[in-house]
């Protein structure tokens, strides 16, 4: 006796309705089905036909009684085996036809052979030659929703047939065509059960009933009756030869068991492109998630460019002035109001200095050997700031005579002159030791013999922007030492002379230079020789020297630096330079700016990754039936959730190009409203940046799809292709 296409013993299946409440669909079935039989199984609704193809189909392996297809028990195989066994061993065909929309017709009847991996061109031979059969090969290209029902039902039989299996399930195929239509689609099951496969369809039709070779009639769960149609007609086509066409074409056997054993499940590319196709189709609501999810990426990598901006700015503006291996030591101030305050280091205290620098370079461990700071090594500055009333300079071409120090009696000579001008200068520095011949920007550096320099933003006071050979006066004030401690009153400038009133103790200086210095150089600066400065003290009748406010060491390495500027930032007494604190505050700047642009960015990151959460999900939800319908081709859970991987994948890759476009776009405008504002633009990239948002928005956006491509994989087949 040939071996039964199918069979079924004692088949029970009971749905679980509540957690103690079961509904029997089947009892107790025992039916046997041939190969080349045209089965129809009719019964009332309700009467568990969809049922019954669900077992068959291997949709559904929770039952009882044992299925036996092709000498396989259903029952006992493995999720895997199952996938395997709906993808090459039965064929399904829906009421609803349940084509794939986004998929084109030649893309629907592949999708079996894509989740099997077959190539390209094999596949494509293949579906054209399986849509001929079925008299569409005019039609690969257009999309079901464009087909007849029909037509539609023709594409899924293509789709039913094109893995060759040996039982097509048919589920209602004519329930939704008119009478013409269905004759000619159950021509078509007839041929290919004709062609020596079994097909199994269940109706309602009478007329459908009356030609097939053999009908099943169910009735609440039980087989009543099984009834052989004696005038049933083979048909003289066949829609199916007996060896699929392209499986002769194929070269070697032995190449083809190879092949098949390696690649028979949907491969990683065949994914993206199934995503692709689906991305495409729901391209509005992507690209909207996409753009909701660069403005956190964007506003990631602006942040980024900030800070890296504002380091730049710092590295280039004022580290690159300055040597990294000479210290600058001042001393601190604990108040704003002692800022105003000349701090001189006596003698003594450079001594004491010494000593706690040595001290601390020995117990952080830096040898002798390496490095001490000499006291004869240290050398001198002086950094004041003029803006409080102690010292003036004063630009006074027509040497207008008048106290600087009384504001009345400035402003009317201000006025009187239009060239007199006020506290144009901000900070009177000695040229501190660190800057040289290539931090002159025009003219030249002044040293003991005379002269000053100015910075660009005290250049920039003059009309013609060019001080060069110009003069200015410097004033210092001898006024009461409670207010300004300065300890150098009644110093005359005019040699041989003790002024007597504010208005004499001045002194032409010649602008020799303009300094490109640091940050300083947007400040208004005087620079002068220390020595030519002590030396202008020294000619007064007084002939004090000025003790110095800054002190320079110049150290091995730049570690060594560090280690001091490290000991000046613990202890309480000492401070950096102006630079450095300047630079210390952008830093800080920075840091502010960048940690609560980091917040806001990750926060907006987390909105994002909830967005393609529900996105997703939603997705998982729309396409339930699709899912459904690729279980039923034989998708493994994996390749389902291999399709919604690559698509969450494909999401982040989108939202990752979307973001660094977006970021383009903000950092454009940002660089232009802080070109206007505080003309400054500190925006800098690095090449990784885009690596890193690319990066971060494929993570959150996979992350976020984690969850919805579990559920989509573990949905249940046949409560999916229930969903209407
Ligand atoms: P038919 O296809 O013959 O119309 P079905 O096989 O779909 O009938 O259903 C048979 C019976 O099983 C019906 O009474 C139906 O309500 C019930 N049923 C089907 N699916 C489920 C399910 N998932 N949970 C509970 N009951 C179900
Ligand atoms: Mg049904």
């Amino acid at each position: 006796m040939a071996r039964k296409a199918l069979r079924l013993i004692g088949v029970n299946k009971k749905y679980k309705i509540t957690s103690r409440e079961d509904f029997q669909a089947l009892y107790d079935v025992n039916v046997e089905f041939e190969k080349g039989e045209l089965v129809s199984i009719v019964g009332e609704s309700g009467s568990g036909k969809s049922t019954l193809m669900n077992l068959i189909g291997g949709l559904d392996s929770d039952f009882t009684g044992q299925i036996i297809a092709d000498g396989e028990d259903l029952g006992k195989l493995t999720d895997k085996q199952l996938d395997k066994y709906r993808k090459n061993k039965v064929g399904f065909v829906f009421q609803s036809f349940n084509l794939i929309s986004h998929l084109s017709i030649l893309d629907n009847v592949t999708l079996a052979l894509t989740l099997s991996n077959m190539p390209e061109k094999e596949k494509i031979a293949k579906a054209t030659d399986m849509l001929k059969r079925v008299g569409l090969e005019t039609q690969l290209k257009r999309n079901p929703t464009q087909l007849s029902g029909g037509q539609k039902q023709r594409v899924a039989i293509a789709r039913a047939l094109i893995n060759d299996p040996e039982i097509i399930i048919a589920d209602e195929p004519t329930g939704a065509l008119d009478s013409e239509t269905s004759m000619q689609i159950l021509e078509i099951l007839k041929e290919i059960a004709d062609s020596g496969k079994l097909v199994i369809m269940v109706t309602h039709s009478e007329k459908v009933a009356s030609i097939s070779s053999r009908v099943v009639k169910i009735s609440d769960g039980r087989i009543v009756s099984d009834t052989p149609n004696k005038k049933y007609v083979k048909s003289e086509k066949t829609l199916i030869e007996n060896k699929p066409q392209t499986e002769q074409n194929l070269p070697q056997t032995k190449n083809k068991k190879k092949v098949g054993k390696e690649r028979q499940n949907l491969s990683f590319g065949s994914a993206i492109r199934l995503s692709i196709h689906n991305m495409w189709a729901n391209r509005v609501k992507n690209f909207l998630m996409a753009f909701g999810v660069a403005i956190g990426i964007g506003s990631l990598i602006l942040m980024l460019c900030f800070s890296s901006g504002i380091d730049d700015f710092i590295d280039t503006t004022m580290k690159s002035y300055s040597n990294p291996q000479i210290v600058t030591i001042t001393k601190n101030s604990s108040s704003f109001a002692e800022m105003a305050e000349y701090k001189s280091f006596s003698d003594s205290d450079i001594d004491t200095l010494v000593e706690e620098i040595n001290t601390y370079l020995a117990n952080k461990g830096v040898k002798e050997s390496r490095f001490r700071v000499n006291k004869s090594d240290i050398k001198h500055g002086v950094q004041m700031m003029t803006m409080f009333t102690y010292a003036k300079v004063i630009y006074n071409p027509n040497d207008v005579s008048v106290d600087y120090f009384d504001k009345d009696a400035l402003k009317e000579a201000e006025q009187a002159d239009s060239q007199l001008k006020d506290s144009n200068v901000f900070y009177l520095y000695t040229i501190p030791p660190y800057y040289s011949n290539s931090n002159v920007a025009q003219g030249k550096m002044v040293d003991e013999t005379g002269g000053i320099m100015l910075t660009k933003g005290a250049a920039a006071l003059f009309e013609d922007g060019n001080p060069i050979g110009k003069k200015m006066d410097i004033a210092f004030s001898y006024a009461d030492t409670s207010t300004t401690p300065i300890t150098y009153t009644n110093i005359t400038f005019k040699d041989g002379e003790t002024f007597n009133d504010d208005t004499e103790k001045r002194r032409d200086l010649e602008i020799k230079g303009i300094m490109e210095t640091s940050i300083m150089s947007n400040y208004m600066v005087l620079y002068i020789d220390y020595e030519y400065f002590q030396q202008l003290i020294a000619d007064s009748p007084v002939g004090e020297r000025l003790d110095p406010n800054a002190l320079f060491i110049e150290t091995d390495s730049k570690e060594t630096t560090d280690l001091i500027n490290a000991f000046l930032a613990s202890n309480e007494k000492y401070k950096g330079s102006i630079e450095d604190q300047l630079a210390n505050l952008f830093s800080s700047m920075s840091s502010t700016i960048g940690t609560s642009l980091t917040i806001i960015s990750c926060i907006s990151l987390l909105v994002s990754a909830m967005m393609i959460l529900v996105v997703l999900y939603m997705s998982v939800t729309e396409r339930t039936k699709e899912i459904g319908v690729m279980k039923s081709i034989g998708a493994r859970r994996k390749d389902i959730k291999r399709i919604f991987t690559s698509e969450s994948f494909l999401v982040g890759v989108l939202s990752g190009i979307c973001g660094i476009i977006f970021n383009l776009l903000m950092t454009l405008i940002v660089s232009i409203i802080l070109k206007y504002t505080i003309g400054l633009t500190p925006i800098s990239y690095r090449w990784w940046y885009f690596a890193l948002a690319m990066a971060v928005a494929i993570v959150i956006s996979m992350l976020s799809g984690l969850y919805p491509a579990s559920r989509a994989a573990k949905l249940d087949p046949v409560e999916s292709l229930r969903r209407e």
